[in-house]
């Protein structure tokens, strides 16, 4: 990047500046003469915006054009040196275009919050900072004592403080010091998590001879000696060994550790797990490529030299995870820096490890329970040349210097896409764009390709490479449904369990094996209603109905959190018989218990995942067999590999498969493949037992048959037949707003725009399922276009321009217009 030629004649220097705002694309500030030489594209600076306020923007272009309008100056110039990349300036640029939105949502979605100060933002003393005054300058040590009295000031505080126009570049010099942190940074006070650790002493571990002479002091004791077995096994695999596996796995108690630890040959210790930022020391070698995995490798790289995007389709265990790690060891190995993007759900600490295992701390976890200051010093790592990222979709806005390899790894799966706010963006799909910017090969991996992913490789514009096989030959899952019809017709059924999945689930359990079982609601029961007229409880602010929370014993929306008690007295009729009805993954913990009362039982989805660790420690207590079932959300689905998982069970697949939507079927197929891949991983072959209503739907009939290719030829099919994705592009319209009357209004004016300028391409008005959300109406339109650019970008101006319009109708300037492109 270079600063603009030094201005002839003293012609005046204009900035672009992106501000962390929706309204517009940029806006131009005169650079003061004294700022001209610092000036430069990437760098941060503090401007005046309206009348008051003060924000960091980021110099997205410099020019000499005398703007049509008088311009502000430029208050101060923040960084040293840019923050931001050329590239990244791109990136923002192209995701804008793309997907219709301001430079600056786009900005606000990829800086670290750190990097966005305002008027607004309240800062307070860091931890490190122990009255220690010698290191300040005059006017850091004045926001410093003014804290130690304060504790929290605003940056407008602080200005009134120091009584000078510009402070935002002492606050970046107190922020990159740890003097001071952004006061919600220091809010969730973050717990390390530990876990108790075991190893050879010094002693043993250099000396080979000694561990053999080891084995003779405790050959008396069987435990003690299965207990150092079990250990050097472990060794092996894992750069550290926990305690409580080395009791598990060997029946032994802590007493057979303790004894070793009292003969000097073990000696133990606390190391944290918990968290993702951390690295491991250790690494161990990278177990030997298998057959299969040697082969894929051969044909990644073979179509990496000839410049193509890779679809890697292995099987749920097939061993997508040890390719993923030679192509990145081999790129690291070059100098070149790698991507690994996950589902944030999926992000954990399981996989995590995994690759720190094989690639120590070239690896970085980005992850959005990381702490601003975490952030910020991950963004300072990448910039200067880091090796690897591991992270979820927002990790697509670090400033790679040098990326070379980009996987994505379970692409088909929908949180890659941002649904709110603005960008609505599409992580897989940016990284490929990501990918082409620099060059970098790119790799998507799944078991289950998305309908997308599997048409670009059908038409040649993916490479596609397979890996068929389970590893170690191991036979996927055998697949069976219950009718749930049937069993309740011949009273079979118990409480929402067919016997099938009961009697699966008792020997499962009685080999000592573990169960998942997948039910995609959460709480106890999604309604309350009255028996004799109807009534339901809905929430105040959206039109859905509420979900009954036993554990809270709570009623409360989904959608915006809103909460309320049950009412004993229907309000509508005055009745008494008010009934829950339905049932989500409370119920099932619950219900489940009296049929199975031996068995430890827990759950996993949003209510007891919250926290830091929450699922962490879920995901733990089940790996360490301190669980036998684990009922859960789609959270269980996603990329979870446990060793003695005998059975899946799927609670209800008929509401997998009955959303009012077009990718209902591909959902559907995913999620029951995906938490299928979950049974019977290593050792044996595991069963899945599949409840539904309607056994005969087409996609459970392809799933129990094992027809993927069946699958994918008629769901491309049918997108052909009703012209959607792949076939065609969508924009999903959605106007907002708080009265209905001003809503109607507005949706009758857009349509009548819309059709006069898109015609045909143009669907809806129609409202959506759940017509109002947070006290919002809601309208959607689709419009429908040809996979053509030309008709994409004409189509995304009359969008844009007539969202503009609407807004400066009167009495509408109030809606709000939200474009999502690739919905
Ligand atoms: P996928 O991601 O394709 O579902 P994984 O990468 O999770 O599959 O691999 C499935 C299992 O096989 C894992 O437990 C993994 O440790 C094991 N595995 C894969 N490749 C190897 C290998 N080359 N050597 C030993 N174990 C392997
Ligand atoms: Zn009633
Ligand atoms: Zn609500």
């Amino acid at each position: 990047m270079s600063a603009v030629p030094a201005p002839a004649t003293g012609a005046t220097v204009y900035a672009e500046v992106v501000l962390p705002l929706a309204t517009a694309r940029v806006y131009t500030y005169q650079v003061p003469e004294a700022l001209v030489p610092e000036a430069r594209p990437g760098l941060r600076v503090e401007v005046q915006f309206g009348r008051k306020k003060r924000y960091t923007g980021v110099i997205y272009r410099l020019h000499q054009l005398t703007p049509g309008h008088r311009t502000k100056p430029i208050l101060s110039v923040i960084d040293l040196e840019p923050i931001v990349t050329e590239q990244q300036l791109q990136l923002w640029a192209w995701v804008a275009d793309y997907y219709c939105c301001t430079l600056g949502e786009v900005m606000h979605a990829a800086l670290p919050a750190n990097f966005k100060l305002s008027s607004e933002t309240r800062i307070t003393l860091g931890p490190l900072f122990h009255d220690d005054y010698t290191q300040l300058d005059d006017k850091e040590y004045l926001i410093a004592e003014a804290l130690t009295i304060q504790h929290e000031l605003s940056l407008d505080e602080v200005q009134g403080i120091l009584q000078q126009k510009t402070i935002y570049p002492v606050i970046r010099r107190l922020l990159d010091q740890k003097i001071i942190y952004l006061k919600e940074d220091l809010q969730e006070k973050y717990q390390p998590k530990v876990v108790s650790c075991v190893r050879l002493t010094p002693a043993y571990a250099e000396d080979q001879a000694k561990l053999a002479a080891a084995f003779d002091r405790i050959e008396r004791s069987e435990h003690q000696t299965n207990v150092l077995l079990e250990y050097i096994q472990l060794a092996r695999q894992q750069p550290y060994v926990r305690r409580a596996d080395l009791t598990k796995r060997t029946g032994a108690d802590y007493g057979a550790i303790q004894a070793l630890v009292k003969k000097e040959i073990f000696e133990t210790y606390d190391r944290e797990i918990s968290r993702l930022a951390g690295y491991e020391e250790d690494t161990i070698a990278a177990a030997q490529l298998a057959e299969q995995q040697t082969r894929a490798l051969a044909e990644i790289r073979g179509h990496f030299a000839e410049k193509k995007t890779v679809l890697l389709h292995g099987v749920t265990g097939s061993g997508k995870t040890r390719v993923y790690t030679e192509l990145m060891q081999e790129t690291i190995a070059a100098g070149g820096q790698v991507l690994y993007l996950l589902p944030e759900i999926a992000l954990t600490a399981q996989i995590v490890g995994r690759l720190q295992l094989v690639l120590g701390d070239e690896v970085a976890i980005y992850h959005s329970r990381m702490s601003n200051n975490e952030r910020v010093e991950l963004w300072k790592q990448i910039m200067a040349g880091k090796k690897a990222v591991v992270g979820p979709r927002s990790a697509l806005f670090l400033p790679f210097q040098n990326l070379r390899l980009v996987i994505v790894d379970e692409e088909h799966d929908p949180s890659y896409k941002q649904r709110e706010p603005n960008p609505r963006y599409n992580g897989r799909d940016v990284a490929v764009f990501l990918g082409h910017q620099f060059g970098a090969d790119v790799l998507l991996g799944t078991a289950t390709p998305s309908l997308e992913s599997h048409h670009n490789a059908l038409t040649g514009k993916y490479a596609r490479v397979t890996m068929p096989e389970r590893f170690g030959g191991i036979q996927l899952p055998e697949v069976v449904l219950a009718n749930v019809r049937e069993e309740m017709q011949q009273r079979k059924l118990q409480s929402h369990f067919t016997s099938t999945l009961i009697e699966e689930l008792k020997s499962c359990l009685g080999r000592g094996e573990q169960a998942i079982l997948f039910q995609n609601r959460r709480g106890y029961a999604p309604t309350y209603r009255c028996q004799t007229c109807d009534w339901h409880s809905e929430c105040v602010n959206c039109d859905i109905s509420l979900t009954y929370h036993k554990f809270h014993n709570r009623l409360k929306c989904h959608y915006c959190g809103y909460t309320a008690g049950l009412p004993e007295i229907c309000p509508a009729c005055g009745n008494h018989q008010l009934k829950l009805q339905g049932y989500g993954t409370e119920k099932i913990e619950d219900e489940l218990k009296i049929y199975l009362p031996d068995a430890k039982i827990g759950r996993m989805d949003l209510d007891t995942v919250r926290g830091k660790t929450g699922l962490a420690r879920i995901i733990n207590e089940f790996e360490m067999g301190d669980l036998d079932i684990l009922v859960g959300t789609q959270m269980v689905t996603k990329g979870l590999d446990f060793e003695r998982v005998g059975v899946v069970g799927v609670i209800n697949a008929d509401q997998l498969l009955q959303f009012p939507d077009f990718r209902a079927g591909e959902r559907g197929f995913h999620l029951i493949t995906q938490v299928s891949g979950r049974a019977g991983r290593k050792h044996r072959r595991g069963r899945v037992v599949i409840q539904a209503m309607n056994p005969g739907h087409p996609v459970l009939m392809e799933i129990l048959n094992e027809d993927m290719p069946g699958f994918y030829a008629r769901e491309l099919a049918e997108r052909k037949a009703y012209f959607y994705p792949p076939f065609a592009r969508l924009i999903q319209v959605q106007l907002r707003h708080k009265k209905p009357q001003s809503l109607e209004t507005a949706t009758k004016t857009f349509d009548l725009w819309l059709r006069e300028a898109l015609g045909a391409w143009v669907h809806g008005p129609a409202a959506p399922y759940v017509g109002r959300v947070r006290n919002y109406y809601l309208m959607d339109f689709l419009i429908k276009i040809d996979r053509d650019p030309g008709k994409l970008r004409h189509a995304k101006e009359v969008l844009r321009t007539a969202a503009d319009k609407l807004l400066a109708e009167p009495g509408l300037s109030s809606t709000r217009v939200v474009i999502d492109v690739d919905p």
